[in-house]
């Protein structure tokens, strides 16, 4: 399996509005689980309207023909420069 995509950067300096400091909250006090994913998913949503979806990443994983499970993963910010690669193994 493998994907392209393209995310909001961890790593690009954002400003702290009031929206997103409560919106980091919220997420903060929730159980790991789908609500904890969701509201994850909306700091990212409010964050990419500050600073867009930059940050590029592809991954591949699965198990490979001698039955183990390999993962390449790569990604790069196109606006900071952040960059990061695992492969495994
Ligand atoms: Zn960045």
């Amino acid at each position: 399996m493998s994907a392209e995509n393209y995310r909001v950067c961890p790593y690009c300096p954002y400003e702290n509005t009031d929206e997103i400091k409560e919106a980091i909250e919220q997420a903060s006090k929730l159980e790991e689980g789908y609500d904890y994913h969701m509201a994850l998913a909306e700091v990212d949503e409010l964050k990419s309207k500050q600073l867009g979806y930059t940050l590029a990443e592809y991954y591949e994983l699965g198990v490979i023909g001698n039955g183990v499970f390999h993962l390449d993963y790569w990604c790069k910010c196109e606006k900071c420069g952040y960059e990061f690669e695992i492969t495994l193994p």
